[in-house]
């Protein structure tokens, strides 16, 4: 029989920049309440010192905890949505555009994985945080710009080639290799930490291809809404996970992965709370081994009823 699937609460609302352990106390408290077994802590590269307090007492509230870096080096999603610090430190690490411009990422400047000084720091930073904290796990929030081509000094030295699409597929194989590198290590520092990867709907094949080469990567996946997110008027959308999931948990089955998704319960309309009431349930047909639910996510109308329909999703999944 398939073992239970594993739920996970995606925190992203405790406060980094202040915080009081009694509310972090009844936010873990509550999640265990509505059946969580986990649960993924938003942690910045320039924000570390009172992570270890977070995670403890999470662990303490009976749940297990990954660490979801974010923004560190422009690498990554994950919030809050803020400039990497060592990027703007270090501009000689940038991926470059083919005139030889910073390129535009999501969150300022995002950082090449074939410069070393950056790939060194990244690692020793995720190494520290590992050892200091004692998290179960890492989560790799939506990887950014991996299919954008990079024409910094390092990569044109390790890719001569001046076809566009070649660089394309030469940065993704660059991009899943450090992030193979960073599975590597958690594994090292503790084997039975647990390394989780997803991806935007819109990633390549190539890309998804190569992050599931990496075989220290326990779960693969990907995020989405179900339900109309913004403006009622607001007609750009972004791919729901009914359309995704199937195809990236057939990846992941292929490559012995485990199956992880993420339901971006925020931004929702109180117009669009019939159309989340009525999807929700639905999750538990995917069948996914780690499903993460938003704790109370970002631009809601309706909060409490979004954790309510959220709370029977799980309940529903765990049966
Ligand atoms: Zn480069």
């Amino acid at each position: 029989m398939k073992k239970k699937p594993e739920i996970s609460m995606y925190y992203l609302d405790g406060d980094p920049f202040v915080w009081q352990p009694k509310q972090l106390r009844a936010d873990f408290e509550a999640m265990r309440r509505i059946g969580a077994d986990s649960v993924c802590i938003s942690v910045l590269e320039s924000h570390t010192s009172d992570y270890p307090g977070k995670v403890a007492l999470a662990r303490s509230a009976g749940l297990k905890v990954y660490a979801i870096p974010s923004r560190v080096g422009g690498f990554f999603a994950g919030w809050p949505k803020v400039a990497s610090l060592f990027a703007a430190r270090h501009p000689e690490y940038l991926v470059l555009t083919r005139d030889g411009r910073f390129q535009d990422a999501t969150a300022g400047s995002v950082c090449c994985p074939n410069q070393p000084a950056f790939r060194a720091w990244f690692l020793e930073w995720l190494e520290k945080l590992l050892d200091e904290s004692g998290v179960d796990g890492v989560v790799y929030d939506e990887p950014k710009e991996a299919h954008v081509p990079c024409w910094c000094p390092a990569c044109r030295k390790l890719c001569p080639d001046q076809d566009e699409a070649a660089r394309v597929r030469f940065r993704e194989a660059s991009v899943a290799g450090l992030l193979g590198e960073a599975c590597r290590l958690v594994k090292r520092s503790r084997p039975d930490r647990t390394n989780i990867l997803f991806v935007m709907p819109d990633a390549t094949g190539h890309f998804k291809t190569r992050i599931l080469e990496q075989p220290e990567l326990d779960y693969f996946g990907n995020d989405g809404p179900v339900c109309h997110q913004g403006e009622p008027e607001q007609t750009h959308q972004k791919t729901s996970l009914f359309d995704s999931v199937p195809a990236i948990f057939r990846l992941a089955d292929q490559a012995g992965k485990k199956r992880f998704t993420l339901v971006e319960t925020f931004s929702i309309h109180s117009g669009a709370m019939a159309e989340l009431a009525r999807n929700l349930p639905r999750v538990a047909e995917w069948q996914a081994d780690l499903y993460a639910f938003y704790f109370y996510g970002t631009g809601n109308q309706e909060p409490e009823r979004v954790m309510e329909l959220s709370a029977e999703a799980i309940a529903r999944i765990k049966g």
